[in-house]
Order: structure tokens, then C-alpha cells, then sequence
């Protein structure tokens, strides 16, 4: 007897071309070349003879359901009805002629949104969940990505920068995040406080034991209750158990600071792809507008704009001139931090910014 399969839910991602203005479509793969008009603006030629004209503007990421009418009345009115968002949470409209784009830019600057983001601009910082979504964030990336924001803006409306610059903040130390051209991260700096009257109620003990990296958890009894303990000379401050067992209070209003990578790129386009660098610990967890945050940011991207030469992105830059040019043109100091003293350190130390064995 032949059997009534249930068929499988799709709950992928839906394929992408149906969502494509159909200029786009119709010449997939068939481009010859693009322009860069003027910064927030693209032009693609495709060998048909069609041209589709790209127009990006900021979001602010989290998105109130207003705010995504309002953009989405504009896809509709001024650009065909098609709107993309990208990896850095700006938002695309393509339209197929010339004519439509100024009246495009015209309705989304007077909306209140900012017209920018293309070719050697900084693109908007992409952040984590922080408070608003996740359970274990140490810091409000959001509010960082904010602050910093403001004052970076004309460089998003501008297109001065040696190459394109991507930031990203991450609220904890273990999870989300990416290679950046600078990244804003969490860093503690004091292993789990434990709340031995909850371990026993809320963790699966074995499983807090297995995810520390550096095996520091141990479990013991407490006054007669099942817990944990660590040992505070092996833990390297991860947070990674805190997850898994909330009792292990690692989030700290004074222990738990920022720290400031470097270099991180993800293509392969001109040479391989490099991790981000530590080059700033210890630096004040200081909401709501974290200033000494972005005043390093703003030095970092200061030095490597006067310094860099044209299209060096971040990483290219700092292999030319090497890293104790950087620290010394930067101005950051190069401190301990800077040394990976982890008991595991002599197969990472080859990858650390000055130690060479
Ligand atoms: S970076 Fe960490 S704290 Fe922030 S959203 Fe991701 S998992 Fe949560
Ligand atoms: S913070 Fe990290 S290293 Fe320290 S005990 Fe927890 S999991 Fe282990």
C-alpha cells in the first residue's frame, strides 16, 4: 500500500528572485559594468542595453513596524515596488531609469532617512541583539552603534574614507559578531560571581562543566547543595557558561568593559581573509553615549584615513605599515592586554599582533 507521505515544510529561505525588480531578472548574470554616480547611488549597464539605478539609505536595524510601512510606501511609490535590505541593515530601492532616482532621493530624505552607505563610505554599523532580544547581553550594542553613529554620519553621506569601513558591536564576548574592519566587544575581566542558592534549581550541571573552553568548572557540593565552582587562575572571563546557567554571574556594571579589534575582513577578493586584532582593553562600558568608545573609533579611523593608501581596506593598511606603526601613528598604547597570556596561548601567539616565535 502506498503510503501519503506528509510532504516537507519549506521553512528556508524563500528564493530570492521573486523579490527582484525585474530589469534585474531579466539580465542575471549579464552585466557589463557599474558606476558610482554619487555616494548612496549605483548604476549597473547589462550587456542587453538595460541599466537599473540602485539607491541605498540607513535604517536604524531594529525596526518598528511603522518605520517599515513608511519605507516600504516609498518602494512603492517611487522605486516599482521593490525594496532589498542588506548585510549592514540598509535598505535598497532599484529603479530601471535614470529619471526616477531624484524624486526616489527626494522622498526618502524627506521621510528622514539618509541617503549614503556606497563605495569607500563607512557603512552603517551592523549590531547585536543587546537588551532588547537576548538574555545575556553585557552591554546595549544598539546604543553603542547609536552613539558612534552620530558622529560618524558624514561619513556615511560621504565617500571619503582610503575603502569601505565595516563596524560591528557585539553585547557578549561568545556568540554573535563577526569579522569587522573594527569591531566594539564585550570583554569581562572577572570570572562568574555563583549563585550557589540557585545552581542546583536552574543549570544542568554537566553541561555548564562541558562548555567551558578551558575546562575551569568543576562541580561540588555548597553548604550541602549541588553547584559549581571554578578555578578563577584557568577561567579566561569567556561568559560562555553564563547562558547555559544564569547563576554564573558574569555581567559586571564596573568588571565587564569594551574592548576595540581591528583588521577583520571576510573576502578573499585581493588577499585572504584576516581575523580582527585586539588593539583597545579595558575601555568603559559607559552608556548611554559610551564617548571613550567612540573617540578611539574616531582616532583609528582618522589615522588609517590620512594614513592608508587609496582602496587599502583596514587590514591591507595595518599589513603594510605593521602593527607597532599602527599603535605609534594611532597613538593607542600597546599594553599586557595586548599579549595572549591564555595557557593555550603558544598556538594562537603566531596569530597575535607583535609576538613572533
Ligand atoms: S552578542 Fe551575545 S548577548 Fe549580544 S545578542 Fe548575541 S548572544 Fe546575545
Ligand atoms: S567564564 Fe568561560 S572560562 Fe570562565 S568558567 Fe565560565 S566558561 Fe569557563
Amino acid at each position: 500500500m502506498a503510503l501519503d507521505m506528509r510532504s516537507p515544510i519549506e521553512s528556508g529561505c524563500p528564493d530570492g528572485f521573486q523579490y527582484m525588480h525585474p530589469t534585474m531578472r531579466r539580465n542575471y548574470g549579464l552585466w557589463k559594468y557599474h558606476e558610482h554616480p554619487r555616494p548612496g547611488v549605483l548604476v549597473h549597464y547589462a550587456h542587453s542595453g538595460e541599466e537599473i539605478w540602485t539607491v541605498k539609505c540607513a535604517t536604524q536595524r531594529i525596526l518598528d513596524s511603522f518605520t517599515l510601512r513608511t519605507l516600504c510606501d516609498i518602494g512603492d511609490k517611487y522605486a516599482d515596488g521593490y525594496i532589498h535590505f542588506t548585510i549592514r541593515s540598509n535598505v535598497e530601492y532599484v529603479v530601471d531609469t535614470e529619471e526616477k532616482v531624484q524624486p526616489l532621493i527626494d522622498a526618502i530624505e524627506a521621510a528622514g532617512f539618509i541617503v549614503g552607505g556606497t563605495a569607500n563610505s563607512i557603512a552603517t554599523l551592523s549590531h547585536t541583539q543587546g537588551w532588547l532580544h537576548c538574555d545575556i547581553p553585557a552591554t546595549d550594542a544598539s546604543g553603542v552603534v547609536k552613539s558612534m553613529m552620530d558622529e560618524l554620519i558624514n561619513e556615511f553621506k560621504e565617500c571619503n574614507m582610503p575603502n569601505r569601513v565595516h563596524m560591528s558591536t557585539s553585547c557578549c564576548q561568545i556568540n554573535c559578531g563577526g569579522s569587522s574592519d573594527i569591531a566594539i566587544n564585550i570583554q569581562h575581566t572577572k570570572p562568574p560571581r555563583i549563585d550557589h542558592t540557585q545552581v542546583g534549581n536552574v543549570c544542568e550541571r554537566p553541561s555548564v562543566v562541558a562548555r567551558c573552553p578551558v575546562a575551569a568548572i568543576r562541580p561540588a557540593m555548597v553548604d550541602g547543595k549541588p553547584s559549581l565552582e571554578v578555578d578563577e587562575k584557568k577561567c579566561i572571563c569567556c561568559g560562555a557558561c553564563f547562558p547555559p546557567c544564569p547563576p554564573m554571574q558574569i555581567n559586571d556594571a564596573e568588571h565587564s568593559k569594551l574592548a576595540i579589534w581591528v583588521g577583520g575582513n571576510h573576502s578573499n577578493a585581493r588577499g585572504k581573509p584576516t581575523f580582527q586584532r585586539l588593539v583597545a582593553a579595558g575601555v568603559p562600558n559607559n552608556p548611554p553615549r559610551w564617548p571613550e568608545v567612540t573617540a578611539i573609533v574616531k582616532k583609528i579611523l582618522n589615522t588609517y584615513k590620512t594614513d592608508a593608501k587609496d582602496w587599502e581596506r583596514m587590514n591591507d593598511w595595518i599589513e603594510r605599515i605593521g602593527w607597532p606603526q599602527f599603535f605609534e601613528k594611532t597613538g593607542l598604547p600597546f599594553t599586557k592586554y595586548h599579549i595572549d597570556n591564555w595557557r593555550g596561548a603558544r598556538n594562537s601567539l603566531n596569530a597575535s599582533t607583535h609576538i613572533r616565535f
